[in-house]
């Protein structure tokens, strides 16, 4: 099907990040439980995009259409739709949201409260204010260029066992089998766009998402910063410690080797510390030398800045 422009959604940095900070420290450290917890929530949000991927993928729609997954763009300031429905005639946001528990969104103040079987009463930002926030912001974006198609929002809910009570909003609640209904019941408009125009705008939905870098770790949660193991993990055995030799890494606990096994340790750095990197914070992070460092850091895709002693890498994902 030529209706995806991103078939597969990437697992988010901030999922990664957290799972790089759980992995390098030390057992019993008081932050792990918060950072597990915090991994978790995450992991679910990420599980439920993936179920309204495959609605999408299931489904196929009798007008012209693309579905673009997880798109970072920026207006006035930046901002991130989790699915994005783009016709000639219209935009939907859908925006998914998988929190367990009893869910109440409620409008004065706009809030969403959670009630957990164990009756711990926790709030959340309003999702109804966050989507039309969002909806703002690619109005804004669709008026830079020119376009002005009407923009729909829902919000999906990822599990249908979870259980919602709502005051009397427009902005629709879905669970995602019912998204297909959803988007053949909006009303039917002749296309704004020409095929020219809308293929345009594809591309440049496609050129212009940049992926979200979330804020480092160790500014969430500082007081891990000098406690982080450093050292490059074994990809088969999960040890610190890898070796460097001619050709990549060698394990001192399994033995294997690795080619790359410094690439996730650099990525690990940036999401824990963020920042730029300098040629001595490899060094420290990844035990090894000032030369191999200078291979190290030219091997990845990396945005360079000042020479010599002054050269910085920051983190530059396409
Ligand atoms: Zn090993």
């Amino acid at each position: 099907m030529g209706n995806f422009i991103r078939k597969s959604r990437k697992a988010p940095l901030k999922l990664e990040g957290l799972y790089a900070a759980i992995r390098r420290l030390p057992q019993g450290h008081g932050t792990l439980p918060i950072l597990e917890t915090a991994y978790a929530s995450r992991k679910a949000g990420f599980g439920g995009e993936q179920q309204l991927d495959k609605v999408f993928e299931n489904y196929s729609f009798p007008m012209k259409y693309r579905v673009l997954h997880d798109v970072s763009l920026t207006s006035s300031t930046p901002f991130q739709i989790d699915t994005l429905f783009v016709t000639p005639a219209y935009a939907v946001i859908f925006e998914v949201k998988n929190i367990s528990g009893e869910l109440k969104i409620v409008s004065n103040p706009p809030q969403l409260i959670r009630v957990l079987d164990n009756g711990e009463v926790k709030g959340f930002n309003s999702p109804i204010t966050q989507v039309e926030n969002i909806r703002t912001l690619l109005q804004d974006w669709f008026h830079t260029r020119n376009i002005s198609l009407p923009v729909y929002t829902a919000i999906v809910l990822a599990y249908s066992k979870q259980r919602v009570e709502l005051f009397d909003t427009k902005t629709p609640f879905l669970f995602p089998n019912a998204v297909p209904n959803f988007i053949r019941n909006l009303p039917i408009a002749p296309p704004l766009l020409n095929d020219e125009a809308f293929s345009m705008l594809i591309n440049d939905l496609v050129k212009s998402h940049r992926e979200y870098i979330p804020s480092p770790i160790c500014l969430t949660y500082p007081e891990i910063k000098s406690k982080i193991l450093t050292g490059v993990a074994c990809p088969s055995c999960n040890f610190f410690g890898m070796q460097k030799y001619m050709k990549g890494w060698r394990c001192t606990a399994c033995g294997r080797t690795s080619p790359d096994a410094h690439k996730q340790a650099i990525r690990d750095w940036f999401l824990l510390y963020g920042g730029k990197m300098r040629n001595k914070d490899c060094r420290a992070f990844l035990h090894i030398e000032r030369q191999s460092a200078t291979r190290v850091l030219q091997g990845m895709n990396l945005r360079l800045e000042g020479a010599n002693r002054n050269r910085t890498y920051s983190m530059f994902i396409e």
